[in-house]
């Protein structure tokens, strides 16, 4: 029997790299999104078909374990891509950002768990032979390597119960958890950690000096924690795609352990990107990239409960068929898009509604805020799944010249992307750009109640004297004013 030569082995992993350079670059722009996507799948398809025939020629070589290891890797295979498949299929698209918290969750976990079984057997990867120590260079990427996957793993699962919102544990609760000290023992945290990697870099003798090790990966793991807790509603987008840069620099060491240079360029992939998305989502909402980073400086806890108070201020509201009515004598509208939309699934009867007031000759346009939604580019996506025409699409710094002289502005489902709390510096969410929907003619505001949204925050815009309320399930609302348009 004939198994998988090397060189294939080199050229099929550079076959899936080149793959996933291609899906980086058609998933930045929503029209070659689709081919980046297919890329992307065929990217992983080769990759892994070529690591399972490479697992299975090291297996048949080596007699020693009798197969066992090659059926756990295919048991692996089908457990994990069935379960993987299956959340994907299920999963909403408002609960995006929560499975991609538990994906890079587990892929710090995988490279924990594998630079532990590095460390302990180096032989077994063809590191070393054994009975000879591991070389200094492979330590310290192990050492790296494990701290980098401990800090995603932990940070990870307190930012998926942040965004899944669904646990009373207070850790997991969207407002900032802060206590006396904290950054001091974030950095005796880290002077330990490098404390603790000279000591297993150095250390002499053949066994692996598993104390500092341990102790390290245990720290790491409550770093992890400690630099996602401080961290407020409103910055959560920054800690999507940070964790999305580290679990890519998590599985790129991976990739050094093992000596596999399509890990190594497949992490710093994802890696680098997530590093830049982080530093763009950082400048759109007017956060220090290095505070975000080293956590606790996206919000005063004290001052979002504050802010999270709700007043007893009285508000205007009114009728969908009312809304309708003022939309169609108007000559410009604005549509503001935000997460009850997409919670609603309420895009289509958007487009609806849009074509029934531009066939009245209303110029409409919609205004994207880069953070609306719960995952980046979200509205763009619900927008582009009702096939709504590109060109009536605005980005926030396109748009936001035009909201004074409109004559009526729509926000549905949208709260903290339209908060003139912002402009506040007392605010938790002060300095965040937002949509300047408060300097219109008029304001319709649709949602279903006066809660707060993500940040926990009162909106003064409710309650302005020009804003009208218009109360309901977004989808409900939207149909209604379909008909009253007709
Ligand atoms: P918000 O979460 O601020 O507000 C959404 C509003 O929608 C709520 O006030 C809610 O009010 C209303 N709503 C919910 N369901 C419905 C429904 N079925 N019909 C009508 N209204 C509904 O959303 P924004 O988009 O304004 O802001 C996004 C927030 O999420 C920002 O703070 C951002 O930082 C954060 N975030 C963004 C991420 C991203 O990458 N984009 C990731 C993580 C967090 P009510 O309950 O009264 O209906």
């Amino acid at each position: 029997m004939s198994y998988i030569s090397m060189n294939l082995v080199t050229m099929f992993y550079l076959i899936a790299s080149v793959c996933f350079i291609q899906a980086l670059k058609g998933l930045s722009s929503p029209s070659t999104a689709r081919t980046g996507n297919a890329f992307g799948m065929c990217g992983m398809a080769i990759a892994t078909i070529t690591t399972v025939a490479l697992i299975f020629k090291l297996q048949a070589q080596a007699a020693t374990t009798g197969g066992l290891g090659f059926s756990l890797v295919l048991l692996g295979v089908v457990v994990g891509g069935g379960i993987g498949a299956f959340a994907a299929k299920k999963v909403e698209m408002t609960k995006m950002p929560e499975l991609v918290a538990a994906m890079h969750s587990l892929i710090g976990l995988a490279a924990v768990c594998i630079a532990v079984a590095v460390v302990a057997e180096p032989w077994v990867f063809q590191i070393t032979t054994p009975g000879v120590a591991l070389p200094f260079g492979n330590r310290l990427e192990l050492f790296i390597g494990t701290f980098v996957g401990a800090v995603t793993f932990s940070g990870s699962v307190i930012a998926f119960g942040k965004l899944s919102g669904k646990y009373k544990f207070r850790l997991f609760q969207g407002a900032p958890v802060s206590f006396p000290g904290q950054h001091m023992l974030n950095l005796g945290i880290a002077i330990a950690l490098i404390a603790l990697g000279l000591v297993f870099c150095f250390a002499p003798g053949v066994e692996p000096a598993w104390t500092p090790f341990i102790i390290m990966a245990v720290l790491a793991f409550l770093l992890g924690v400690l630099i996602i807790i401080p961290i407020g509603g409103a910055d959560m987008p920054v800690v999507v795609s940070m964790l999305n840069s580290y679990s890519g620099w998590a599985a790129a060491g991976i990739g050094f352990s093992l000596n596999n240079s399509m890990l190594i360029i497949a992490g710093s992939l994802v890696g680098s990107s997530g590093a830049i998305l982080s530093y763009i989502m950082c400048k759109a909402m007017n956060r220090s990239f290095f505070n975000v980073i080293l956590g606790g400086f996206g919000g005063d806890p004290a001052a979002a409960a504050a802010g999270g108070a709700q007043e007893q201020r009285p508000v205007k509201s009114g009728s969908a068929d009312d809304a309708a009515f003022i939309m169609s004598n108007a000559e410009t509208v604005i549509i503001v898009p935000g997460y009850g939309l997409a919670v609603a699934r309420a895009q289509h009867s958007l487009k609806e509604l849009v074509e029934k007031l531009t066939h009245k000759g209303v110029i409409v346009k919609y205004a994207i805020h880069p953070v609306a939604g719960r995952m980046p580019g979200h509205m763009n996506v619900l927008l582009a799944e009702a096939e709504v025409p590109y060109d009536q699409v605005f980005e926030m710094e396109d748009i936001n010249g035009e909201f004074g002289q409109t004559d009526v502005v729509l926000v549905l489902g949208a709260n903290d992307v339209v908060n003139p709390a912002a402009k506040d510096p007392k605010s938790p969410i002060a300095g965040m750009p937002i949509l300047e929907a408060y300097k219109a003619k008029s304001i319709i505001v649709n949602k279903r109640s006066m809660a707060s949204g993500y940040a926990g925050l009162d909106n003064d815009l409710f309650y302005q004297a020009n804003t009208m309320m218009v109360f309901g399930d977004a989808k409900k609302v939207i149909e209604a004013m379909v008909k009253a348009v007709d």
